[in-house]
């Protein structure tokens, strides 16, 4: 058998590790070591000179993207393709157990997943239908404390209020949270990991029926995993199986949500035949950008420690750019995103990565204005969007009546004459009945409603009944664009003025294309229809990146992990933020921001920016944060500042400019100074870049929103200061 490409551009250490005998393999190494590529190999290895059929592989990533990725290299390196391979994440792999297994699973048939935002409006509802105040029992913090139990495979009946009044509250109002879902078929995120574990521990026939089934069982991002999960590999392993773990101990991001990195040792300890293999070349990153993250993560105290090098050129140094507030940042970015693509580059080849979503509003404006076509990924989402959620909860609403949280969302939107009142009506039934908002709508219109609200409701019946029952044979995009044009969103949205009612159309027309070049898994067995509502829970996004254009890409450096790109701008580098402000109190929340920094060096190959802004309206506030201390952390010898630093500081004092000449100093001028906000009649609001001259003579540079950069006489210019 030719073995070739297999074993084809693989070092020494992860030859070993593609190779290694059937037994269990934790590889543990540092980033661009080529981990994820080891895990492709062995895949391929597997099946093509082990004989191991495509189905008794189940491998796990991180991302859809990332799956879909890997099934194309296995494919490549087989030549063939693999369709009966399982790929996924965990929470997709889950999903796809509970649909075959529904009923041993104990959910309905055309159960549906929510999101994190749906699930916080269940929980304010129950709230509401409890009585119970809000401001003291906080949706999200409820929420947070549902998802953490269930990531511990912990339900209502195994916790004890250990005589804490406020725990027993907790415990009970997710007692009420899981009795709705269940009864609505709804499941949420977690719900589908701790689900699919219960399945299998439950019923041993099915579990046993996998662990033939999945020998192989390959895990990619181990690092990350949390303890449902590895209880549910653990019981999936059994004794027979062969579980081939890759991971970082470094890149460890996700303990925030559960993610204990503590399963590495675990995992030699429940496999102690366990064989260890460490990868310690780096193909990524030129020597310069390794360095500057070895240096960086060197200052973390829990490690296990590893050494990685390369045979990479030195490269280019690092830049680092002040700038005065988030407006020049963009504009810094965005400036150097163009030369990129003028000299000829893939866009896609160049990534921005922030700590927080909302960085990205600013940094979109600026790519909007410079015309420069971008991705965001994470954030707001294709699938997030009001009225996208508004047409797919028409469509899950003729999959399954029974879903409570799709029947509130359009009971009446658009109006149609169902007020709250009636909505009330119909909650207080099922609330009594224990059924659902469509029963219970059912039974108050036919008694306890006026003549008009009856009929109203009973339209509404009606118009879901009939759009599940034309659109029955169609093909999955014309059902979709069947449903939305019954619903009468279109009309709505028509209705409202300006950009936005537009913009909203038009996303519901990109609904319908994305229907039409959705493209199921082929291992799954559900409707096409369910496949997309579950797609479009599961994939929050990743499904507008069906790249026909070349698009720059924009995302979190959360979920920039196991990505790579040439050129990657590290922004927002400013303490508070990066560190965030919520863990530099604390160590361990201090090294998971110094790993995540670790991950974020680490995406780039060539061209590494580093940006930091002096001033940053977030949130709408604005704030003063010095640089991160990260950067702090980087060898000065592998830096090179763009711009040098400029204070910015609150006390209204004329001060020297490191780089231009000094301020006007006269009383009447002595307000203003660099990062200053001031107010001009004409071009509105702004930011003081630069200082020059004085008294008469005295100019200011200044960045206003929404006209940009302009040099102003401070004497003509009466400008008012904020
Ligand atoms: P991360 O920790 O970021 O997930 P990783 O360890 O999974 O990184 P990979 O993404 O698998 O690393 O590999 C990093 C880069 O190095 C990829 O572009 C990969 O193709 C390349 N690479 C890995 N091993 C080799 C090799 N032996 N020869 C040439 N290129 C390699
Ligand atoms: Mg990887």
């Amino acid at each position: 058998m030719d073995v070739t490409p297999i074993l084809q551009d693989l070092n020494d250490a992860q030859r070993q590790a593609v190779t290694a005998p059937l037994e269990p393999l934790l590889v543990i190494a540092g980033a661009g070591s080529g981990k994820t590529r080891v895990l492709t190999h062995r895949a391929a290895w597997l099946i093509d000179v082990e004989g191991v059929p495509p189905q008794g592989l189940l491998a796990v990533t991180f991302t859809n993207k990332a799956a879909a990725e890997m099934r194309g290299r296995i494919e490549s390196l087989l030549e063939m393709p693999v369709r009966h391979l399982w790929i996924g994440t965990f929470h997709g792999l889950a999903h796809r157990l509970l649909r075959r297994h529904w009923q041993d699973a104990k959910l309905p048939q055309n159960f549906q997943i929510i999101d994190s935002d749906d699930q916080q409006r269940i929980i304010k509802r129950m709230l509401r239908s409890l009585e119970v105040d809000d401001s003291r029992w906080v949706p999200r913090e409820i929420q947070y404390f549902i998802n953490a139990q269930k990531d511990e495979g912990l339900r209502p009946q195994h916790l004890h209020d250990e005589g804490d009044p406020n725990r027993r509250q907790f415990i009970s109002l997710y007692q009420t949270y899981q009795e709705t879902c269940d009864r609505g078929g709804l499941v949420d995120f977690a719900e589908l990991l701790l689900r699919a574990h219960e399945l299998w521990r439950d019923n041993p026939d099915i579990l046993a029926h996998y662990q033939r089934r999945f020998r192989h069982l390959l895990v990619d991002e181990f690092q990350d995993t949390n303890a449902i999960q590895y209880a549910w590999l653990r019981l999936l392993a059994g004794e027979q199986g062969v579980p081939f773990v890759v991971g970082d101990d470094d890149q460890s991001i996700y303990r925030w949500r559960g993610a204990r990195v503590e399963h590495i040792y675990r995992f030699q300890k429940d496999f102690p035949s366990a064989g260890v293999v460490k990868l310690e070349q780096n193909y990524r990153s030129t020597a310069t950008i390794l360095n500057a993250a070895n240096a960086v993560i060197a200052n973390n105290g829990s490690r296990m420690g590893k050494n990685l090098w390369t045979e990479g050129a030195e490269g280019e140094p690092i830049r680092v750019y002040s700038a005065y507030n988030e407006r020049d940042e963009a504009d810094f970015i965005v400036g150097r995103l163009r030369d990129w693509s003028d000299q000829g580059n893939a866009r896609a080849d160049a990534a921005v990565l922030y700590r927080s979503n909302a960085q990205s509003r600013v940094l979109e404006e600026g790519l909007i204005n410079a015309g420069l076509p971008y991705r965001v990924y994470g954030g707001l989402r294709f699938f997030e969007r009001a009225e996208i959620k508004d047409a797919l909860a028409y469509l899950r609403l003729t999959s399954n009546r029974d879903d409570d949280n799709a029947f509130e969302r359009v009971v009446n939107k658009p109006t149609r004459g169902i007020g709250a009142r009636t909505v009330e009506a119909m909650r207080d039934y099922a609330r009594a009945n224990s059924c659902s908002l469509w029963r219970a709508a059912g039974a108050v219109a036919s008694d306890g409603l006026s003549g008009r609200a009856s009929a109203s409701v009973v339209a509404f019946l009606n118009l879901i009944e009939r759009a599940a029952r034309d659109t029955e044979n169609l093909d999955l995009h014309e059902k979709v664009d069947h449903v939305i044009q019954m619903s009468g969103l279109i009309d709505l949205f028509r209705k409202e003025k300006g950009e936005q009612g537009a913009t909203r159309i038009e996303n519901l027309e990109e609904l319908v294309s994305a229907a039409r070049s959705f493209e199921g898994d082929p291992a799954d067995e559900m409707s096409p229809l369910d496949a997309f509502l579950a797609h479009a829970a599961l994939e929050s996004g990743e499904g507008q990146a069906d790249a026909w254009e070349d698009c720059v890409q924009l995302m979190t450096m959360h979920s920039a992990k196991g990505l790579e790109f040439p050129l990657v701008f590290l922004c927002g580098m400013e303490d508070g933020l990066f560190p965030h402000q919520r863990s530099v109190a604390d160590a361990n929340g201090l090294e998971e921001e110094r790993r995540l920094c670790y991950v974020g060096i680490t995406r780039a190959k060539q061209t590494l920016y580093i940006s930091y802004a002096e001033q940053r309206r977030l949130h709408g506030m604005d704030r003063l944060s010095p640089p991160s201390r990260f950067i702090a952390e980087i060898p000065a010898d592998y830096v090179e500042e763009i711009r040098p630093r400029v204070q910015v500081s609150r006390p209204v004092q004329p001060r020297r400019s490191s780089r231009s000449s000094s301020l006007p100093s006269n009383g009447t001028e002595a307000g203003v100074h660099l990062g200053q906000r001031v107010r001009h009649q004409k071009f509105g609001e702004g930011v003081i870049l630069n200082c020059e001259g004085q008294g008469a003579h005295a100019r200011v540079e200044v960045n206003f929103e929404s006209s940009g950069t302009k040099w102003l006489v401070l004497s003509y210019a009466n400008l008012d200061l904020m």
